[in-house]
């Protein structure tokens, strides 16, 4: 498939560099706290930023893994910082978020893969800010039972977890990741009766009949919600972009999830995993 370079207007977003923003940046500087929003380089940033919404991302700057879509560093991991939990807390607090989305890099060199963190970062936010629903995106911990099992006791809100792409490209997309561990962190997260969710990313190269087949996957563990976004290349070292996807067909995308059950799909050239999750939480709470 050839790479396309030029994108559609659909998949450019808005700069808007308004008071909110600013503010947001600043104190997350302060409290010197690491976001997706900027690290990933998302397109939504300054709408989510302006509505006082961000994604944090704990245990640190640097991956152990290197999945081919994304823009976080690949290098051997600095050690924990144990006040992080309760910074983010804070700026939870300072921001009066009344939804918080909490991720973190894979911590394969650690044996809790991280979760000791994520259940700390839940409990302190919890803690500090008793109305704030927390969404965690947790990675997969190996299939470490016990890690996954200590971020499921925190009961966070919503436990997700993406599985990014169809069944085939795993390997070149995923490569330390693994299906089927992925769909049995989403299995166990039901079973223990949270609500769940999954993401998937387009434009890497797979067909409509496999995205409709991992997501029939996805609802078949029982997932209360589904995103899925356009790719974008973050840099000409990353995977191309096999093709743009039109916004119709993120229409028709979203109307076949929610006809297999999904209880709140974002299905559109810029969702992100985290766009839009309130919305997402109230509509599987609600439901
Ligand atoms: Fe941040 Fe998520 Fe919004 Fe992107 S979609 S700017 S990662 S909160
Ligand atoms: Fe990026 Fe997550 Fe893959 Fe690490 S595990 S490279 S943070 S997508």
């Amino acid at each position: 498939v050839p790479y396309v370079s030029r994108k559609p207007e659909w998949v450019r977003s808005e700069v808007n560099l308004g008071v909110e923003y600013r503010s947001l940046k600043h104190l997350v500087r302060d409290l010197n706290l690491v976001t997706v929003c900027e690290e990933a380089g998302c397109p939504n940033i300054y709408e989510c930023w302006k509505d006082g919404t961000a994604t944090f991302m704990i245990n640190g700057e640097r991956c152990t893994r290197a999945c081919g879509f994304c823009l976080v560093d690949t290098s051997k991991p600095l050690p924990l910082d144990p006040s992080e939990p309760k910074r983010v807390a804070e700026a939870v607090a300072a921001l009066n978020l009344s939804f918080a989305v909490v991720t973190a890099v894979a911590r394969d060199d650690l044996e809790d893969g991280g979760s000791e963190a994520f259940a700390a970062t839940i409990h302190e936010i919890r803690e500090l800010n008793p109305s704030c629903s927390v969404e965690v995106l947790i990675p997969d911990f190996k299939g470490d039972q016990v890690s996954l099992e200590r971020v499921l006791q925190a009961r966070p809100d919503v436990l997700n977890h993406n599985l990014e792409t169809v069944l085939r490209l795993h390997r070149a997309v995923r490569p330390s990741a693994n299906y089927v561990r992925s769909l049995t962190v989403l299995a166990r997260a039901k079973e223990f009766g949270l609500t769940t969710k999954s993401g998937l990313i387009v434009g890497m190269g797979e067909s409509i009949p496999e995205l409709k087949s991992v997501m029939r996957d996805i609802r078949s563990v029982g997932v209360d919600i589904l995103t899925v976004g356009q790719y974008l290349r973050p840099t000409r070292d990353h995977l191309p972009v096999s093709r743009y996807y039109h916004p119709d067909e993120f229409a028709a995308l979203r109307e076949y999830a929610m006809s297999i059950g999904f209880r709140y799909v974002e299905a559109s050239p810029l969702a992100r995993s985290s766009y839009h999750a309130r919305q997402g939480s109230d509509a599987a709470a609600g439901a």
